[in-house]
C-alpha cells in the first residue's frame, strides 16, 4: 500500500513511560524505544488464523479525535492464544470505507501486559464528521469500525443522537438490543455499565452460559472475551463510538468503594478490584488517562458536543461510602442523611459541582449509574426505598439537585441500572408534588438482563403508584434513543418484543420530550 501518512496532519502520541510504570520495566522500555518485535515471531501464530475474534471499537470523540481500540485474541473462548511478546499492530483511518483516502496511520505495540489490547488517541481529524477504521497484524486485517468526530466546542449542531445502554447480562438473554441500535444513526453510544456481569450461574436454565463468578485477573479477562465475542455487540461497537461508564458487576455486585458485598477482606477485595478494573481498561475504547494504577481507575471525565451539549460521565462505584440501613430495598433510616454519605466522592463531587456552575452548552447531560429520583417501592402507606441508589444517599442527592435549580439547562440525567424504562421529573422536594420540577431523569431499561420482561410488571405498578413524578414506566429490555436540538431533548424509548430467543424486533414504546428552558418531560 502506498505511504499516505498524515495527509490531514492526523498524529498519535505514543504512551509516556509514565504511564505504563505500572506495567513493568520491559513494557515501559519497549514503548519509549518504540521497538517492535521481530517479523519472525508474528509468523509463528498468525498462520492459526486472524487474531480480531474480539472485533473493533471506538470511543470517547473529542473535537479532532478518537480513541480506537482492539485486542489482539485468535479465540475469545481460550486465553487467546498469543504469544507473551508485545506485537506490532497497524492503525489506519479513512475517509471511505474503500480506505483509498487514508487520513491517519500509525503503528502501536500490543502488549501483553495489557492482555495484547491496543488504545490509539487519534488526533487531527476534522469535527464533527464520520470516519472508518481498521488494524493489521501479523497480516491479518481487522473488521472496519465507523466513527464520528464531536462537533467543534463553540459551534451549533443542529442535531445531536444518543443511545443509552446498560446492563448486558450474557447468560439472561441475546443482545438484539445492540444490533438494533448498530442500524440507528447515531453520535455515539452511552454505556452507563454492567457491561459484563461477574457472577456465577443465576438460575436452573440460563439462555447462554457463562461459567462461575470471575475473581482473578484471568477470570475478569476471560468473561470480557466471551461477551466481546458476541456479534450483536461487534457490531454495536463497530458502528458507533461508545462513551462507557461503569457500575457494580464490572468488578461485583453493589459493591462500595473498597468494600465487597460479600465477606472477603478489605486487602482481598482491592486486588479483586485492581484486576476488574485493568480489565474493564483493557477491553473498551478508554484513553490513558482511564489508565488504571493498582486498585485506582479515574473514570468520571467530560465531553462536549458543541455548544449543543455537555456530557457529564460519572463514576458512582469507586468512591462511595458503604449503602446505609443494610443494603437493600428498606425503610428509610438516619443512615440515609449521614452528610458524610457520598456516591461521588469529595474530589468527584467538587468536579461536578464546578462544572456544572460553568457550565455554558444548551444541554448538559450526566452519564448516572444508578436511579437518582426518590422512588418509593412501597404501593401502600409505608415507605421502601433501594439503599444501594441516589436514595441512600440524601445529603449529597439535596446538594446536586440545588446546583440544578440555579441552572439554565436544567440538567438531564440519562440512568442505567434498573432493568426498567422509566421517565421522571426531579423535584425539589420529592416529598411534596406541588415543588417544583428542576430536572428530568431518564432511566434506560437493560439490553438483556431479567429476561424477556412486560410491558407493566407489578413492581412497576407499585412504582407509579406511590411516586407521582414518576411519568412512564415500562418493564421491557431495550435502549433509549435521545435527540437533542436546541429547542428539544426527546427520548424515544425503544423496546424488544423478547431476549430469550434472537431476532425480536424493535419499536418505540413511548417518546417524552423536554422543551429547552421549560423542566419537566411531556409526553410527544
Ligand atoms: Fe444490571
Ligand atoms: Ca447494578
Amino acid at each position: 500500500m502506498k505511504h499516505a501518512f498524515d495527509t490531514h496532519g492526523a498524529q498519535v502520541r505514543s504512551p509516556t513511560r509514565r504511564e505504563f510504570l505500572g506495567l513493568g520495566l520491559r513494557a515501559a522500555a519497549l514503548v519509549s524505544m518504540g521497538t517492535l518485535p521481530a517479523q519472525g515471531r508474528e509468523s509463528s501464530w498468525r498462520a492459526r488464523g486472524n487474531p480480531f475474534a474480539l472485533g473493533v471499537a471506538s470511543g470517547d470523540p473529542a473535537q479532532d479525535g478518537f480513541v480506537l481500540w482492539t485486542r489482539l485474541s485468535l479465540d475469545p473462548l481460550t486465553d487467546g492464544g498469543i504469544p507473551q511478546d508485545p506485537v506490532g499492530v497497524r492503525w489506519e483511518v479513512a475517509l471511505d470505507e474503500a480506505f483509498r483516502r487514508i487520513t491517519a496511520r500509525g503503528d502501536v505495540l500490543a502488549l501483553p501486559e495489557l492482555a495484547h489490547s491496543v488504545h490509539v488517541e487519534v488526533e487531527g481529524l476534522k469535527p464533527g464528521r464520520d470516519y472508518f477504521y481498521r488494524f493489521t497484524a501479523g497480516g491479518e486485517r481487522s473488521p472496519m469500525g465507523r466513527s464520528r468526530t464531536a462537533p467543534a466546542p463553540d459551534s451549533q449542531p443542529t442535531r445531536l443522537r444518543f443511545a443509552v445502554a446498560s446492563c448486558q447480562s450474557y447468560q439472561s438473554g441475546y443482545f438484539t438490543a445492540l444490533r438494533h441500535m448498530a442500524d440507528e444513526d447515531l453520535d455515539a453510544v452511552l454505556h452507563l455499565g454492567d457491561y459484563i456481569y461477574e457472577s456465577g450461574q443465576w438460575g436452573q436454565s440460563p439462555v447462554r452460559r457463562q461459567g462461575p463468578e470471575v475473581v482473578s485477573l484471568a477470570e475478569y479477562r476471560a468473561r470480557y472475551a466471551l461477551y466481546k465475542s458476541d456479534p450483536d455487540l461487534q457490531a454495536a461497537h463497530a458502528r458507533h463510538p461508545f462513551i462507557v461508564t461503569w457500575d457494580d458487576h464490572e468488578v461485583e455486585n453493589n459493591y462500595a468503594g473498597a468494600l465487597p458485598s460479600d465477606d472477603a477482606t478489605p486487602e482481598a477485595f482491592l486486588a479483586r478490584r485492581a484486576a476488574a478494573y485493568q480489565a474493564f481498561y483493557e477491553h473498551l475504547p478508554l484513553r490513558r488517562s482511564s489508565m488504571p494504577r493498582g486498585p485506582d481507575l479515574r473514570l468520571y471525565r467530560t465531553l462536549r458536543y458543541g455548544a449543543l451539549a455537555d456530557l457529564y460521565v460519572l463514576d458512582t462505584r469507586q468512591y462511595r461510602t458503604d449503602q446505609p440501613c443494610g443494603d437493600g430495598i428498606v425503610r428509610r433510616c438516619d443512615g440515609a442523611r449521614d452528610p458524610k454519605a457520598t456516591l461521588l466522592g469529595a474530589a468527584q463531587k467538587q468536579w461536578l459541582l464546578d462544572g456544572l456552575a460553568r457550565a455554558d452548552a444548551r444541554w448538559t447531560l450526566l452519564l448516572n449509574q444508578v436511579p437518582f429520583a426518590q422512588l418509593d417501592n412501597d404501593p401502600g402507606e409505608g415507605a421502601r426505598y433501594d439503599t444501594d441508589k441516589w436514595d441512600g444517599y440524601l445529603t449529597e442527592r439535596k446538594t446536586l439537585l440545588e446546583s440544578f435549580r440555579g441552572h439554565p439547562a436544567r440538567p438531564v440525567i440519562v440512568t442505567g441500572d434498573m432493568h426498567a424504562n422509566v421517565a421522571v421529573d426531579l423535584k425539589q422536594d420529592f416529598e411534596d408534588p406541588s415543588s417544583p420540577t428542576i430536572g428530568v431523569e431518564f432511566i434506560g431499561t437493560s439490553i438483556s438482563t431479567a429476561g424477556d420482561g412486560d410491558d407493566l410488571p407489578s413492581f412497576g405498578e407499585a412504582i407509579l403508584r406511590a411516586n407521582p413524578h414518576v411519568r412512564f414506566f415500562n418493564g421491557q429490555r431495550g435502549y433509549l434513543r435521545c435527540t437533542l436540538t436546541a429547542e428539544a431533548f426527546s427520548t424515544d424509548f425503544r423496546v424488544l418484543e423478547y431476549v430469550k430467543r434472537p431476532g425480536s424486533p424493535v419499536s418505540t414504546r413511548a417518546t417524552f420530550v423536554v422543551e429547552a428552558g421549560r423542566p419537566g418531560v411531556q409526553t410527544a
